[in-house]
C-alpha cells in the first residue's frame, strides 16, 4: 500500500478553476489522475496528482505540456488505444485496461477510465482520466493461478475449509475422492462425503482437537457420490493467523481403498483353507469362542458337529493323493451346500470338518447333519469307484458348560459312530442314525 503526506499541489499544474477543496481532494487521491486539454492537435497533460507520479516514476514536470502517448510502449494494446481515441473525439466516457511504461522503461498494468470535462456551454475543455496499476493484482492472480494448477496436478485431494468447516478450496484429486466436482463442494461441509461408517463421537473427537489447533490425522472411511466407499489416509492441519487464531484448516487426503480392500482379501484368504475353502483351524477358532460368547449372551442355541470322511486313506491308496485333494474339496463343497450362510466349517484336521451351527439345537442339526451324509455321497458319487461317505458327532452346547467339554463329547460320538459302522450320525440325545 502506497502512502503519502499531503503537500501543497504546484501551481503551474492546476487549472485555475478548480475549487481549492476539490483540488485537495483529488491531489491527495489514492488512485491517480491526470487530465489533459482538449485542444485540438494532441491533448496536453496540464495536471497530475502525486499518485500518478509514484506510479510513472515521472516528476510533474516532466509531465506537464506532454502528450499521455508518451506513456505508451510495444505492449501497449493498440485496440485498447483506438477506443480510447474514438471515445475522447465523441466525447464518450472510456474505460480499458492495457499496459503503460514507467520513466525506468518497466511496462504496468494499467487500468483508467477517462471522462470529458463540459464548460457551461457543453463544450468539451478538459479530460480527466483516473488510472489504477493493476500489476499487484496481476500478479497475485497469476501465482493463485499457479498455485491452484500445482495443487490439481497432485494426484492426491486438497481440501481447505474455513473456521467453521465450510469447504472454500477443493483440487481435482479430491472432486475424483468424492465425485463431486468443486463447484458442489464449496460452500458445504466434508460431511458431505461422510459414510455413515464412523459415529457422531468419532467426528466431536477430531473437531475439538482440530478447534485446539491440534494438527489430526486418520483414516476415514468416505462415500463417493456413485455410493462406493472410499477409504482415505488424511491430514489435517488447522492455520493460523498472525494473531494465532485458527482461520482455515487445509487437509491432504490420501485415497489408499486399493491398499485396504487387497489387506482385506489377504486377510481373508489368510483365513481359509485353500484345498477346501473352509476356515483355517487358528481363525476357526476365534470365530467358534465368539459363537459360543454370543449365544450364551443371547441365550440362544448353538449346535456343533465333528464330521470325517470314511476310510479316507483308502482313497489316497488307491486313486492317489490329488484325487484323494479333490475328494476332500468336494466333500467340503457338498458340506457348505447343506448349511445356512451364517453357519462356519472349520477344518479342524487332515479330512476332518467342526461345523459350528448357531441358533440350531441339536434335532436340527442331526438333520441337517443327515443331509450333509446325502449331499457328499451324491457329490462324490461319479469321481470315484467307490462310494465316499461321512460320519459325524453331534451335539447342542449346554449352558454352563465348557466348549471344550462340548468337542470332546463329539469327538466320542463321531468315534462310536465309526465304531458302530461309519456313515452314520451320532448325536448326544438321539444316537441313532
Ligand atoms: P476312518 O474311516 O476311520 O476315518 O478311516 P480313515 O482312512 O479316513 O482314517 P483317518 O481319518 O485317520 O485318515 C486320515 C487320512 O487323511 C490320512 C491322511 O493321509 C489323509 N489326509 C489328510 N489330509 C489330507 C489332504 O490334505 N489331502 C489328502 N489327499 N489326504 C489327506
Ligand atoms: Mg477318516
Ligand atoms: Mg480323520
Amino acid at each position: 500500500m502506497r502512502s503519502r503526506s499531503p503537500s501543497s499541489p504546484p501551481a503551474a499544474s492546476v487549472p485555475d478553476a478548480l475549487p481549492a477543496l476539490l483540488l485537495q481532494a483529488i491531489h491527495q487521491a489514492f488512485n491517480a489522475v491526470l487530465i489533459t486539454d482538449a485542444v485540438e492537435n494532441g491533448h496536453r497533460i496540464v495536471y497530475v496528482n502525486p499518485a500518478l507520479c509514484e506510479m510513472t516514476g515521472y516528476a510533474a514536470h516532466e509531465l506537464l505540456g506532454r502528450n499521455p502517448r508518451m506513456l505508451q510502449g510495444p505492449q501497449t494494446c493498440a485496440k485498447v488505444i483506438a477506443e480510447l481515441r474514438s471515445c475522447v473525439a465523441e466525447g464518450r466516457f472510456f474505460k480499458g485496461s492495457t499496459f503503460n511504461y514507467r520513466k525506468d522503461g518497466s511496462p504496468y498494468l494499467l487500468e483508467w477510465n477517462i471522462s470529458p470535462v463540459r464548460d457551461g456551454n457543453g463544450r468539451i475543455t478538459h479530460f480527466v482520466s483516473v488510472q489504477h496499476d493493476l500489476s499487484a493484482i496481476a500478479q497475485a492472480q497469476a501465482s493463485s493461478d499457479i498455485f491452484a494448477r500445482t495443487l490439481d496436478a497432485t494426484e492426491d485431494g486438497v481440501l481447505i475449509c474455513n473456521h467453521l468447516g465450510i469447504i472454500e478450496f477443493a483440487n481435482r484429486g479430491y472432486e475424483k475422492i468424492t465425485g463431486l466436482r468443486a463447484r458442489e463442494l464449496v460452500g458445504r461441509k466434508p460431511s458431505v462425503a461422510q459414510s455413515g461408517r464412523h459415529d457422531q463421537a468419532f467426528y466431536a473427537a477430531l473437531w475439538s482437537r482440530l478447534t485446539d489447533g491440534q494438527p489430526v490425522r486418520e483414516i476415514f472411511v468416505n462415500r463417493r457420490t456413485d455410493g462406493t466407499e472410499v477409504h482415505c489416509e488424511e491430514s489435517i492441519t488447522p492455520l493460523r493467523n498472525r494473531q494465532g487464531e485458527v482461520t482455515h484448516y487445509v487437509s491432504m487426503v490420501r485415497d489408499i481403498t486399493a491398499r485396504v480392500l487387497s489387506e482385506r482379501a489377504f486377510r481373508e484368504q489368510m483365513q481359509h483353507d485353500s484345498l477346501t475353502g473352509a476356515l483355517t483351524r487358528t481363525s476357526g477358532s476365534l470365530h467358534l469362542e465368539n459363537a459360543v460368547a454370543q449365544s450364551r449372551a443371547l441365550g440362544a442355541t448353538l449346535a456343533l458337529a465333528l464330521v470325517d470322511i470314511d476310510y479316507f486313506k483308502q482313497v489316497n491308496d488307491r486313486f492317489g493323493h490329488p484325487t484323494g485333494d479333490k475328494v476332500l474339496a468336494t466333500v467340503a463343497g457338498a458340506l457348505a451346500g447343506c448349511l445356512r450362510a451364517s453357519d462356519k466349517i472349520i477344518r479342524w484336521g487332515g479330512e476332518e470338518f467342526l461345523l459350528i451351527m448357531a441358533g440350531c439345537d441339536e434335532a436340527s442339526a442331526v438333520s441337517t447333519l443327515d443331509r450333509c451324509r446325502h449331499a457328499v455321497h451324491q457329490a462324490c458319487a461319479d469321481m470315484l469307484p467307490m462310494p465316499i461317505t461321512i460320519s459325524a458327532g453331534v451335539g447342542q452346547i449346554e449352558p454352563g458348560q465348557e466348549l471344550a467339554d462340548c468337542i470332546e463329547r463329539i469327538d466320542q460320538l463321531l468315534y462310536r459312530a465309526k465304531q458302530e459302522g461309519r456313515n452314520q450320525v451320532r448325536a448326544v440325545h438321539a444316537s441313532d442314525g
